[in-house]
């Protein structure tokens, strides 16, 4: 190995950086939780009502897109997920308080 051999470590500075440009991050598109659709959603009628389920009612539970015929039936769901949350976590904040963990 002959001293000061600087043009083999600039040559292999450009390999590593077009390298690194040839695995340009081409991450499949995620939909956003924003744009839900109902060809994802997980049931096909309201639970409510049993009527198909429409695609301005849609929610998310779990992560996964779930529908409703109506955006009334939507609330009523939303409203009992909130509901029982809010009960979850006032009901844990009592057991923290007491030590046991
Ligand atoms: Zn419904």
């Amino acid at each position: 190995m002959g001293a000061g051999d600087a043009s083999s470590f600039e040559t292999d500075l450009t390999v590593l950086l077009e390298a690194r440009l040839r695995q340009s991050p081409k991450k499949d598109e995620r939909m956003s939780d924003d744009t839900l659709r109902i060809e994802d959603a997980v049931n096909e009628t309201c639970p409510w009502s049993g009527k198909p389920i429409a695609a301005d009612s849609l929610t998310l539970y779990r992560g996964e897109v779930v529908g409703f015929c109506n955006p009334g039936c939507r609330d009523k769901f939303e409203a009992a997920i909130r509901h029982f949350e809010k009960a979850l976590a006032e009901r844990d904040v009592p057991l923290i308080a007491k030590g046991i963990e």
